[in-house]
């Protein structure tokens, strides 16, 4: 079968679903890989060097018309979806969950979608294919950068003959794969780091990258299905939330990563502990979206200065900031994805019993074959 990849560039998109290294690697495998001119380009990645790794380079229209498989990185715009057909396949990061008029759309469309985030995670041989983790590491990491750019201060302690400087405080609130690579960053540029999550195995975690694991007396175990979180109880969150507060007014940087799958963001931070930060502090809402963030007031794609001076930043797309590794660590889930429905004749196999396909499988045949996905939309 023939993988396309198309151009991606609306809200602000860096990103390219395969870089040259991957593309060769799928092509190494069978499938043929045809790209569009200058998909790469915002992530460094020439038309010339796709050409190296032996995919075709063409326009857009003959990209689509040549292509049994559309791979991409988010959801493909309206044009692109219009341009489609039937049976045609889409691969991407298409958060189902969240968007049942594209879904609804895809299936009456007969196309067939495979969303990455759908991903069985725990299964270890899933893995290599693991888009959500790959891109999380980015985002974790980048926005410690992006607290870093708005924070007037050094991070780490610095003594020079004009003066000792004390070391920025950072807390990292949700330490899943996000946080815990803002933690290490934090950390790798001198600040002291303080980390807190409500599964209980991620105790364990933050301390063994040397951060301090914040303790609420409050007990609360949010351990969920799947490895994930649960959502807290009414009760609960404002217990969180009112503890938390005291802890965040104490730093100087707070970088939120909460989720839970399928629901709008938890708020861990509320005006009031907003309101009670110092002056010149930074929060990075990595949670920040149209349904809401961990902090009340974040806009998504927005920073804001608040009254009493605290930079409050609803940062969106921030592995599209890292365009060239995002890329490539996303490009690596994709080929492996491609490589495990590749059946031995060299066609596509979506085998419904095979866990794998079953998890990432939305739409097929006019249907939405997906029990989660047809379950959230009623
Ligand atoms: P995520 O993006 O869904 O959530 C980010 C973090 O927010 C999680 O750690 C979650 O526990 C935390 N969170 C949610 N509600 C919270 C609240 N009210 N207060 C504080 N924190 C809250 O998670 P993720 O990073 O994609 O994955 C979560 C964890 O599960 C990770 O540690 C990951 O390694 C693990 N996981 C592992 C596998 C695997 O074995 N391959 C698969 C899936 C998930």
């Amino acid at each position: 079968f023939t993988v396309g990849v198309l151009s991606e560039d609306a809200n602000g998109e860096r990103r390219v679903a395969l870089d040259p290294d991957a593309a060769k690697r799928v092509i190494g495998a069978g499938p043929a890989v045809l790209v569009e001119s200058g998909a790469g380009g915002r992530a460094w990645f020439s038309d010339e060097q796709y050409q190296q790794a032996g995919a075709g380079v063409l326009d857009r229209a003959a990209v689509i018309g040549g292509a049994d498989v559309i791979v991409s990185v988010s959801r493909p715009d309206d044009a692109v979806l219009d341009s489609l057909r039937a049976g045609q396949v889409i691969i991407g990061l298409l958060a189902p969950l969240t968007n049942p008029d594209l879904v609804r759309r895809l299936a009456d469309r007969s196309l067939t979608a495979i969303s990455l985030d759908q991903l069985p995670r725990t299964l270890s041989r899933a893995q290599g294919m693991d888009a959500l983790s790959s891109q999380a590491n980015v985002a974790g990491y980048r926005a410690v950068l992006v607290a870093a750019e708005h924070f007037d201060r050094f991070f780490p302690l610095l003594i020079t003959a004009a003066g000792t400087s004390k070391p920025a405080t950072v807390l990292v609130l949700g330490a899943g794969v996000a946080g815990l690579q803002a933690i290490g960053t934090a950390r790798r540029l001198g600040a002291v780091v303080s980390g807190y999550d409500v599964r209980p195995a991620a105790r364990e975690e933050v301390s063994s990258l040397g951060a301090k694991f914040v303790e609420l007396s409050t007990a609360i175990s949010g351990a969920g299905a799947g490895g994930y979180a649960r959502e807290l109880s009414e009760e609960e969150r404002s217990a969180q939330q009112a503890e938390l507060s005291a802890v965040i007014a104490r730093h100087d940087i707070v970088i939120t990563t909460a989720q839970v799958p399928g629901r709008t963001p938890p708020v861990l931070v509320t005006a009031q502990a907003l309101a009670a930060m110092r002056a010149g502090s930074v929060v990075v809402d990595m949670a920040a979206s149209a349904l809401g963030g961990n902090v009340v007031g974040s806009e998504a794609g927005r920073t804001i200065v608040t009254a009493n001076g605290v930079t409050l930043i609803g940062a969106t797309n921030l592995p599209a900031r890292l365009a060239t590794s995002a890329s490539q660590t996303y490009a690596r889930n994709v080929a492996a994805l491609l490589k495990h429905l590749t059946a031995e004749d060299g066609s596509m196999r979506l085998d419904p019993d095979d866990e794998i396909t079953a998890g990432v499988l939305i739409t097929r045949d006019g249907r939405v074959v997906h029990p989660g996905v047809a379950a959230a939309m009623g």
